[in-house]
């Protein structure tokens, strides 16, 4: 009877426990599984930054908290992948790039842009700058951001502009016998036309650099100069008939051997040495070659054989023997034909 007792008793103790087995049982599973996290939360890790590469054994969870352990302090325009929010797995290789200073000029304007980014495009991006359709970057979207960080973007820009152009008038020579061989007479004058031209016009950055011509309207017809060019080569003076090869309209002074009309020094010879008297005209040899017998009106023949400072282009001088008679002749417009 007493050993029923006893087994009573025990079976009365059982359940405590079990109670006992099971907590005692969660417990270490808990401290199990919690010594297995932190197991499995160590990991070895590169941090490749700007200059010098770190590998880290560490419980760190996120890439940024690996960063702080590397005593990586990011800028905010510093490039760093995975992003320093992303978990860290075993064998994880964390770039970091520090940003640098791009100057990017926009049409001309300047910025300095702190930046990691690689290419000129996402540069652009991080800076705002969207391109049109005709605008051009320097070096393209697609290149690297270049080692002096300079980036040009070119803004091109269209217009058409009209502008007015003069036409030049042509010159009609018109051969007239009744003028003497040499001279020229303006018959008409010419005048100019003119064009209205449309241009399109290519600017970077505002300033010209380039056109094509669009249209070209005519607003009015140049006129050409019509010129009479003499070929006559025989005039009749009195009862002379003088041949002659070309005609020259000059302005006729006329001057003595003396010393009134040739300075203090004045021997009375001319030029190519032959006595200074009535039959002698000077010329400038440029247009009368010395030499030249001459017919002039109102003086008759000649012989271009004198010079004087004075005597420049269409400009003759007539001598005579005596000073009153050259004060009679005075200045005159003659015409002097050139015979030979
Ligand atoms: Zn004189």
């Amino acid at each position: 009877m007493q050993r029923w007792a006893q087994v009573a008793k025990m079976r009365i103790h059982e359940k405590p426990w079990r109670l006992f087995l099971i907590a005692l049982f969660c417990f270490s599973f808990l401290a199990a599984s919690c010594v297995l996290i932190a197991g499995k939360g160590s990991y070895t890790v590169t941090v490749t930054a700007w200059d010098r590469v770190v590998r880290l054994d560490t419980s760190a969870r996120t890439v940024g908290d690996a960063l702080e352990e590397a005593n990586v302090v990011l800028g905010p325009n510093d490039y760093c992948s995975p992003g320093p929010e992303a978990p860290l797995t075993q064998g994880l290789d964390i770039k970091v790039i520090r940003a640098s200073l791009a100057f990017v000029s926009d049409g001309g304007k300047v910025s300095a842009i702190e930046t990691a980014k690689n290419t000129v495009g996402d540069l652009l991006s991080q800076a705002g700058i969207s391109l049109g359709a005709d605008d051009a970057v320097i070096p393209s979207r697609e290149q690297p951001v270049p080692d002096d960080g300079r980036v040009r973007v070119v803004r091109v820009t269209y217009a058409d502009i009209v502008e007015e152009e003069e036409i030049p008038y042509t010159i009609e020579r018109r051969n007239d016998s009744s003028l003497e061989a040499g001279l020229v007479r303006v018959l008409r004058n010419g005048t100019e036309g003119l064009a209205k031209v449309t241009f399109n016009v290519r600017y970077e950055d505002g300033v010209e650099v380039s056109r094509q011509q669009v249209s070209r309207d005519l607003v009015k017809d140049p006129s050409p100069q019509v010129l009479l060019v003499g070929t006559l080569q025989e005039v009749t003076r009195g009862s002379d008939n003088i041949r002659f090869e070309r005609a020259i309209e000059a302005v006729a002074t006329a001057y003595c051997p003396c010393t009134k009309c040739c300075g203090p020094y004045a021997n009375g010879y001319t030029h190519t040495g032959i006595l200074a008297e009535r039959g002698v005209i000077a010329v400038d040899p440029r247009v009368i070659p010395l030499g030249s017998r001459v017919y002039v009106d109102g003086y008759g023949f000649a012989v271009a054989a004198d010079t004087g400072s004075a005597i420049k282009g269409n400009r003759v001088d007539v001598c005579f023997s005596t000073h009153e008679e050259a004060l009679r002749w005075g200045r005159k417009q003659v015409k002097v034909y050139v015979i030979e």
